[in-house]
């Protein structure tokens, strides 16, 4: 259970990167850079990464409808321009041919993922040459054209404004004011239409004059995305550190507290067996008078990760105190809960301590598996009293503490049996002292830090 591909999922979790807010549509596979990773790490965090994803399929078709209906705009303006009369029906089907092809070319490009080839990869720019060109284009085939020049021209622009600077911006904004220049003189030369020129003239001026504004206007657009894009990485690695336990790199007992009580409301929806597994380290204090503190802490850490080495992906480790773990097992029955439980007492068991220490390091694991409708504190309270049995026991052993049905144990003729088996105990202990300050977990025993 590599806990690094987790913090690139904590990274996306619960929040909606800026690449998601921004106007041009692309899928995940196209690669935005800011999307979660694939790799993950237990349940609940595959579940939460489903819920990205489907948000973010569905931003992504939002903002194709978006580029789509702008399209549809600008062609069905054009038509109407052509029902009266004022627009050719060939430049009607240059247009069309355009708003079909244009598009398609960069949905190839997108889908071959040949854009994360550039530095910019939603191809902003591109894009956005593409329409002002397509437009003067248009404008040069057929005069009329130039009715939707002026206002399209500012919004293609503001789409583009996210991504390109400043600069680019008012180069953007010279190439078009020069690029219908050109289209006027082109238009005085083969038409010869006084009448033309002076409208197109008038056109031009009102955009050489505005263009300049807008661009300055909106080219705050880009720092201001920048910023709070920071903002929101920074945000983002909080929420992951606040998950995390910073001295283990495992789950902190907020995370895993919370993940347990998911799980239990999970397994209640759903039917689905859950098991969990405290894990406590044997005599620590020794080993703390042994290698000092700061040695006690490296065998923590060393045995965090080796833990979580031995547990399958699905699991869900963290620590919930001291020297004292616990292990989820989600959609799991008590057989293959308690095989991970003796793999990773024996991974411990067998691990190259090192030759500077003396004290056997093993560790002590009760296991359980939840009965449906029972409190988390109940379910928790005998995987508690499981451990409790392996410390009894002699340590460095795992003990199942097999679950009751307790509506059968209510019954007058219940079968006793039922909790007999590997549980040593099997009685849940009304007295336990398992409640806590913050939500349901207190040592049993003395321990802490
Ligand atoms: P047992 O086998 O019964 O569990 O014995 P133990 O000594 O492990 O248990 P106990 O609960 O008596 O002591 C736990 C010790 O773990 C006491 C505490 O100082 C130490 N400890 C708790 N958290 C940390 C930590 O983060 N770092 C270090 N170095 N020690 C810790
Ligand atoms: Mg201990
Ligand atoms: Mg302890």
């Amino acid at each position: 259970m590599g806990m690094f591909p987790f913090l690139s999922l904590f990274s996306a979790r619960g929040s909606v990167g800026f690449a998601h807010s921004e106007g041009f549509p692309m899928s995940e596979d196209m690669g935005s850079g800011f999307g979660d990773s694939s790799a993950s790490v237990g349940n609940f965090g595959r579940r939460q990464s489903d819920f990205s994803r489907l948000r973010r399929t569905r931003s992504t078709a939002q903002k194709w409808l978006v580029v789509l209906l702008l399209l549809g705009a600008f062609v069905g303006v054009a038509a109407v321009f052509w029902a009266m009369g004022y627009v050719q029906a060939s430049t009607l089907q240059a247009l069309s041919g355009l708003v079909v092809a244009v598009p398609l070319v960069f949905l190839l490009l997108f889908r071959k993922q040949w854009n994360l080839k550039f530095r910019e990869k939603r191809l902003k720019l591109p894009i956005v040459v593409c329409a002002l060109a397509s437009m003067l284009w248009l404008v040069y085939l057929d005069p009329a054209m130039q009715m939707l020049l002026v206002p399209f021209t500012f919004v293609t622009l503001a789409y583009g404004m996210y991504r390109i600077s400043r600069n680019v911006a008012f180069l953007l904004a010279l190439s078009v004011v020069v690029g219908y220049a050109l289209v006027m003189a082109m238009h005085a030369f083969e038409r010869g239409n006084p009448a033309l020129l002076k409208l197109e003239f008038m056109h031009f001026l009102a955009l050489a004059a505005a263009l300049p504004g807008f661009v300055y206007l909106t080219g705050k657009v880009p720092l201001l995305h920048l910023v709070l894009n920071k903002a929101s990485r920074k945000i983002r690695t909080i929420e992951a550190d606040a998950q995390l336990d910073p001295l283990l790199c495992c789950y902190n007992r907020r995370y895993i507290v919370a993940a347990l009580e998911e799980q239990k409301q999970l397994a209640d929806e759903t039917g689905q067996p859950l098991c969990i597994a405290i894990i406590d380290l044997d005599h620590f204090k020794r080993i703390n008078d042994e290698m000092g503190h700061l040695g006690g802490d490296e065998v923590l850490r060393t045995f965090s990760r080796v833990a979580q080495q031995s547990v399958r992906d699905e699991d869900i480790f963290g620590r919930y105190g001291g020297e004292e773990f616990l292990l989820i097992f989600p959609g799991t029955s008590l057989l293959p809960a308690l095989n991970t439980c003796e793999r990773v007492r024996s991974q411990v068991e067998t691990h190259p301590w090192g030759a500077a220490m003396r004290s056997r390091v093993s560790v002590s694991i009760g296991v359980t598996q939840y009965v449906q409708g029972e409190s988390v504190l109940e379910f928790f309270s005998r995987a508690d009293t499981a451990t409790y049995l392996a410390k009894e026991g002699g340590r460095n052993q795992v003990v199942v503490e097999e679950p009751v049905d307790r509506r059968a144990a209510q019954k007058p003729d219940a079968d006793d049996e039922a909790r007999d088996g590997l549980g040593q105990d099997g009685e849940i202990d009304d007295d336990f002292s398992l409640v806590e300050e913050a939500g349901f977990i207190e040592e049993r025993r003395s321990g802490g830090h």
